[in-house]
């Protein structure tokens, strides 16, 4: 092993500069100290890292002084040549070169420089670093490490110095720094931190192989002075139980485990990432680097052999378990250093402790110190030859760092819970503006509803204007034709038609308007729809606005027929107030509803029949019957002028019953509320009553009452004369005496004569007429009959009364009356009673109406009671 020129020992090469610092040549194949190294598990990445061995010489003692004053030393020193001389004999030494020779005269500053600031330095990077001292008992591995300096600060040991220089170069914000301070003695870990962990067990990582001291106290260190504090607490409890253990301090290890983390942020983690920088997503979540160091000082025990010294008061058992350890590092350091394939690393606690620092991936620096005493020349010659061996050992420096998830994690969390209260807010926003939008909107819709709804009003109006603009053209021109019939029937018709058709397709165009116009605004609304969520009460307020709408739109419908069925009316107008004439008992009333009025003056042709057949196809008199009952007053009173019109042609008049016209008419005379409706209903029920089986139709849907009713509230002549002309029709039927006597309508006929307008009272003379024609009728067939109904519902005061009335009409009726009633010998005793005797006797003289004048007095002579009675009066028959 001893090689005499240095044999394999010397391999840095560095030794030509002398003038340079020692310190080069421990630093020459270490790694840089700032960290390119990527990290990496294949050795082909580790960097080679031979332990590095220096030699110090402690000064001699003042035993030494005075012992040893004669002799010279053992080892004599060449440091330039980092050479050491051993003394065999008086004339021969054993040279031996090391990495670094400190004399006696080595500055603890100087030799920390050298030996460890490399190691804590390495540390610092990522590293795992081991310091230890060596050497035979009293020799100065404790003053050389574990000095305090408390009262000489320039005597610091290598302890103190790498702490300073650790505190220095760490962050305490992102790095920490902790310390376990251990002794092992007799194959036993003691924790210097806490006596009472007198058993630490090893425990070895069976991936990375790491070895760790879980139950060791580890005390995080934040400043020098604690750390002081806890070395004094370590020595003092070392003491305590070397005195227990009846033991020196010399005969354990002591081991100072110093753990650095370091967080690796920014560029200088980038080359060590494995993440592809490429990726934006990869610079969010590539996770900061975490060096993890550990650097172990170890104070060895005396490496002196035990069982020389003997006199311990150990048995020998015990003698050999104190020096295992020891002897088990030296036995690894041979193989290690022979590169054996055994490495009996698991032969003792401290070569297991001591696993990275030799020939694992730990920078390791061996310090061997020596006395000079010649006296122990044997123990200083095994220490040398122990450092030689040691310089042997090559360790695979590897970085020891990882990807500090948990950091990555906390600040993932902080940009988690940062991206929350950012995308909270912008929630927030974003719920604003939508708020702000739907009333924007919801407004915008209640703006357009409301011009809508103004736009409708404004064009309702301006059809209403527009139709009754028409009606009264229609109406100007109708009267200026009637004024001037200058070219014929034809002509008019053809005129008529013209203007029509005009009016027809001026309306068409209208009510065509009014369709692009509620589109427009049912697509408008539907928009507004779309763009509304929820609003369900708008939509309801929208579909009112359609119904509307679509309300206005039939009534505008509705007007158009009637407009084109009065037209039509026009076009074909009338025979037949010509036959009413003929008949004599019909109703001469309709020319007299005013607006209608110029529609019956016309010369009716046989034409214009077609063309009132033809309504019915063009119109649909179930069309118009339905309108009837439209809720809009104007167009019902339209639709009733237009069915009294129709009903005044006897060739409709079916068709209007099967229609359910009648029935419709007669809803309106108890239905409406309007007056000029129920005297055009009165006026066309009037109209139909001329045909037998309408009247009995009116019996059965009690149209006597109705027209009672109506009789009883009306107040306008036209109305009652209607309402008196239409009972004078029923009057007529022989059939319905009984029933339209007993359901009031003598009694409605007499009421209505309050009313003085003459052509009310010539409708009820008629009426009366009609009544006593059909009785006397009866009684002439023989049906027995008693006393006239017209007289037992007191009419007979009013018959004579009005039996020389001024209009000729009424007198006319009133004179047949009585004549009818004459004919009839139950009444001759009320008539006499009633003074009207007089009367017909008077007619049989007077009559104008030869026919009328002969009836009477055919009659006078038939009664044998007014016969008597003339006689007693002394009256000529
Ligand atoms: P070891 O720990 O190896 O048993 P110590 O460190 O206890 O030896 O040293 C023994 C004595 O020698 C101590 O009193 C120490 O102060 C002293 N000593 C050791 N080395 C030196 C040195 N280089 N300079 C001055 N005194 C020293
Ligand atoms: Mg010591």
């Amino acid at each position: 092993m001893a090689s005499g020129g240095g044999g394999g020992g010397y391999r840095n090469g560095n030794h030509k500069a002398q003038n340079l610092r020692v310190s080069s040549s421990f630093k020459s194949k270490l790694p840089p100290s700032t960290s390119n190294v990527r990290r990496s598990s294949s050795a082909a990445d580790a960097v080679s890292g031979r332990v590095r061995v220096a030699v110090r010489l402690r000064p001699r003692n003042a035993e030494e002084l005075a012992a040893d004053a004669d002799f010279a030393d053992c080892v004599e020193l060449q440091p330039e040549l980092k050479r050491l001389k051993l003394r065999k004999n008086n004339w021969d030494t054993d040279t031996y070169e090391f990495d670094e020779i400190f004399t006696e005269f080595a500055s603890q500053k100087r030799v920390y420089e050298v030996v460890a600031k490399p190691v804590v330095e390495s540390v610092l990077d990522g590293y795992n670093g081991t310091v230890m001292a060596y050497g035979q008992t009293g020799t100065g591995k404790t003053y050389t490490l574990g000095q305090l300096g408390d009262d000489d600060t320039s005597t610091r040991g290598i302890m103190v110095r790498s702490m300073e220089d650790i505190l220095a170069n760490i962050s305490l914000g992102t790095d920490s720094v902790s310390v376990s301070y251990l002794q092992l003695y007799m194959e036993t870990i003691q924790d210097l931190l806490n006596p009472a962990n007198d058993n630490i067990s090893i425990v070895e990582d069976q991936k990375t192989g790491d070895v760790s001291l879980p139950g060791a106290t580890v005390v995080e260190v934040r400043d020098q002075q604690s750390f002081l504090e806890l070395l004094k607490l370590g020595e003092a409890h070392r003491y305590a139980a070397n005195t227990k253990l009846n033991t020196e301090s010399s005969r354990s290890h002591a081991i100072l485990m110093v753990n650095i983390k370091r967080s690796v942020s920014g560029r200088e983690a980038d080359a060590s990432a494995e993440f592809d920088d490429s990726s934006p997503l990869a610079t969010n979540f590539k996770p900061p680097i975490l060096r993890k160091g550990k650097l172990l000082l170890v104070d060895l025990a005396g490496s002196e052999r035990v069982l020389k010294s003997g006199s311990e008061g150990h048995m020998l058992e015990e003698a050999k378990s104190i020096n295992l350890s020891l002897s088990a590092l030296g036995k690894c350091i041979n193989a290690l250093a022979e590169n054996s394939a055994h490495v009996p690393v698991r032969d003792s606690k401290l070569t297991r402790l001591l696993k990275d620092s030799f020939g694992g991936t730990s920078r390791t620096s061996l310090v061997v110190t020596v006395g000079p005493s010649p006296r122990h020349r044997a123990e200083t010659a095994s220490t040398i030859l122990f450092g030689q061996r040691a310089m042997k050992v090559e360790n695979m420096l590897k970085i020891k760092e990882e990807f500090d998830y948990r950091s990555m994690c906390k600040r993932l969390e902080v940009q988690v819970d940062k991206l929350i209260a950012e995308n909270e807010r912008q929630q927030k926003a974003f719920e604003d503006e939508v708020k702000k939008i739907k009333l924007e909107a919801q407004q915008r819709v209640s703006e357009a509803e409301q011009n809508f709804a103004e736009e409708l009003k404004d064009e309702k109006i301006k059809c209403q204007m527009e139709y009754m603009d028409s009606i009264k053209k229609l109406e100007e021109k109708m009267l200026y034709q009637q004024k001037h019939p200058t070219n014929g029937v034809t002509d008019i018709g053809e005129s008529h038609g013209g203007f029509a058709t005009e009016e027809v397709s001026e309306l068409k165009k209208l009510l065509q308007n009014e369709i692009q116009i509620r589109k427009a605004a049912e697509e408008e609304i539907s928009n507004l729809k779309d763009q509304l969520p929820g609003g369900s009460s708008d939509t309801i307020y929208l579909q009112k606005l359609l119904e509307e709408e679509t309300r206005e739109k039939k009534r505008l419908e509705e007007e158009v027929i009637i407009l084109r069925s009065q037209l039509t009316l026009e076009d074909g107008q009338t025979r037949s107030y010509a036959d009413r004439g003929r008949n004599g008992n019909s109703l001469s009333g309709l020319e007299s509803l005013s607006s209608l009025r110029h529609l019956h003056y016309k010369n009716g042709n046989n034409e214009d029949r077609a063309a009132i057949t033809n309504l019915h196809e063009q119109v649909g008199l179930h069309k118009i019957m339905s309108l009837l009952e439209s809720e809009d007053a104007s167009v019902q009173i339209h639709a009733v002028k237009v069915v009294a019109n129709l009903a005044a042609e006897e060739a409709n008049q079916e068709k209007i019953v099967e229609a359910g016209g009648l029935t419709s008419l007669l809803m309106l005379l108890r239905n409406s509320e309007d007056e000029t409706i129920r005297r055009i209903a009165a006026g066309a029920i009037a109209n139909l009553a001329m045909n037998e089986s309408n009247q009995e139709l009116i019996m059965a849907h009690s149209g006597i009452s109705l027209l009672a009713m109506t009789a009883a509230e009306a107040e306008d002549p036209q109305t009652l004369r209607m309402v008196a002309g239409a009972i004078a029709n029923l009057c007529g039927n022989d059939k319905l005496q009984t029933r339209l006597r007993s359901e009031g309508g003598i009694r409605a006929l007499l009421g209505m004569v309050r009313c003085r307008h003459p052509d009310v009272l010539s409708q009820v003379a008629r009426g009366i007429a009609n009544f006593a024609k059909c009785e006397s009728r009866a009684s002439a067939q023989g049906i027995k009959l008693g006393r006239s109904l017209l007289i037992e519902d007191g009419a007979l005061p009013w018959i004579v009364q009005n039996a020389n009335n001024e209009a000729s009409l009424i007198r006319r009726h009133v004179e047949l009356a009585l004549c009818h009633l004459a004919q009839h010998e139950v009444n001759a005793k009320d008539m006499i009673s009633g003074g009207a005797l007089w009367e017909l006797y008077r007619i049989s003289r007077d009559c104008t109406r030869e026919d009328i004048k002969a009836l009477a007095r055919q009659t006078l002579a038939s009664s044998p009671t007014f016969l008597s009675e003339m006689r007693r009066l002394h009256i000529d028959v």
